[in-house]
This record gives structure tokens, C-alpha cells and sequence, in this order.
């Protein structure tokens, strides 16, 4: 290192590439930038826009399996997003499925509406237990649901109810059967289960 003084380091000529680096490609100035700009602007169009008012040329999937057969045929159209082609055919396959219903997109509404069950179900949603007085409440994709009361979508009652559940789980784990911290040993009921839990608290049970 007797070579180096305390000045800054020899600048690098431009353009001249390291002899233990692969060759850089020349870069571009700013002048250089402006002129690849105003060059291409005439050239390059924008891609294909869908328009929204163009009526679409997939239907709009009515059942899970329709929304299902779009989905794998994203999937089918690979990872490439350079072409344009697939990716129009992707936009619209994507805006086909957003067009949908909830029902057909849900498999859990969608069987409730096959066997003439409503959709919506009121939950009667406890207080967290273990959470503090102020602002508790169970929460789903940042949808806050406090005690009390909710009209909500059976797959959003469904998680509800896993998650009052789980929240019921972990305190008895935490407290004991009794509450009180005596004993310490809750076993969960299997046969009751996620499924029965969902029943209880639809039907307001306990
Ligand atoms: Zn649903």
C-alpha cells in the first residue's frame, strides 16, 4: 500500500474498462438520455390499453369451477410479462375474474348459496380475552371487528370464529380450565373442533 497517497484516489480514464472486470458496456451521459428520449417518443407506442367500456371478450365466470378454470389458465400463460400478447390475454383474464361475484369466487358462499343458506349470517363476537379494555377487537385484513354483534359473509364468520377459537385456545392454555390459572392443561376438543366452534358462536351458543 506504499503506493497510495492521501489524496484521492487516480481517477479512472472513462470508458476504459478494468483489466480484471468483464467489459462494461459504455454508459450513457445525460445528453445521450435525452437525445434515446427524443428519438423514441415518435417510435414507441403505449401498450394496449383495455378500454373498460370494450365489452369483454371472456366472460364474466359465474361458478367456482369457471373462476377456477381462469385461474389455471393464468397459471398456463408462464412468468413471461414482455410479451404483449400474453400479457393482454393475462389483464384480461385477471379483469374477468374481478368482475366476478363474491359468490363464485368464495367456495364457502358459493355451497351455502347451493343449499339455499343465506350468505350473510349474524356473529356475535365476544370480547378478545386477554386483550386490554380499549380497542379490542378480533381483526380480519385490517376490518376490526369489537364485541358485539356483525353482519358478515359466512367465510368471514368462519375466520371470525377460528380466530375467537384460537384467541379462546390460547387463554385456556394460558389460565387453565378453570380461568384461573389452576392446572394450566386444556385439551382441545377435536370433535367440537374448528367447525363446531363455528356453530356455537353462530348460533350465539354459550
Ligand atoms: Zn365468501
Amino acid at each position: 500500500m506504499d503506493d497510495v497517497t492521501p489524496e484521492a484516489p487516480p481517477k479512472r480514464k472513462p470508458g476504459r474498462p478494468r483489466k480484471d472486470a468483464a467489459p462494461q458496456p459504455a454508459a450513457l451521459t445525460v445528453d445521450d438520455l435525452a437525445k434515446l428520449a427524443a428519438a423514441l417518443k415518435d417510435t414507441v407506442q403505449a401498450p394496449p390499453v383495455v378500454a373498460d367500456d370494450e365489452p369483454p371478450r371472456i366472460p364474466t365466470p359465474k361458478t367456482p369451477e369457471e373462476v377456477a378454470m381462469l385461474n389455471d389458465q393464468i397459471r398456463d400463460l408462464g412468468t413471461d410479462f414482455e410479451d404483449p400478447d400474453i400479457s393482454k390475454e393475462r389483464r384480461e383474464l385477471y379483469k374477468a375474474i374481478r368482475a366476478s361475484s363474491h359468490v363464485a369466487r368464495c367456495p364457502r358462499c358459493w355451497e351455502a348459496k347451493q343449499a339455499g343458506k343465506p350468505i350473510t349470517v349474524t356473529i356475535d363476537v365476544p370480547h378478545p380475552k386477554g386483550a386490554g379494555r380499549q380497542n379490542a377487537s378480533f381483526r380480519i385484513n385490517g376490518q376490526f371487528y369489537p364485541k358485539g354483534q356483525h353482519v358478515v359473509k359466512r367465510c368471514e364468520a368462519a375466520t371470525l370464529a377460528w380466530l375467537i377459537d384460537q384467541n379462546y385456545r390460547v387463554d385456556r392454555e394460558r389460565m387453565g380450565p378453570n380461568g384461573d390459572g389452576e392446572g394450566k392443561v386444556y385439551r382441545f376438543d377435536l370433535e367440537r373442533g374448528i367447525v363446531g366452534e363455528m356453530a356455537r358462536v353462530i348460533r350465539g351458543d354459550d
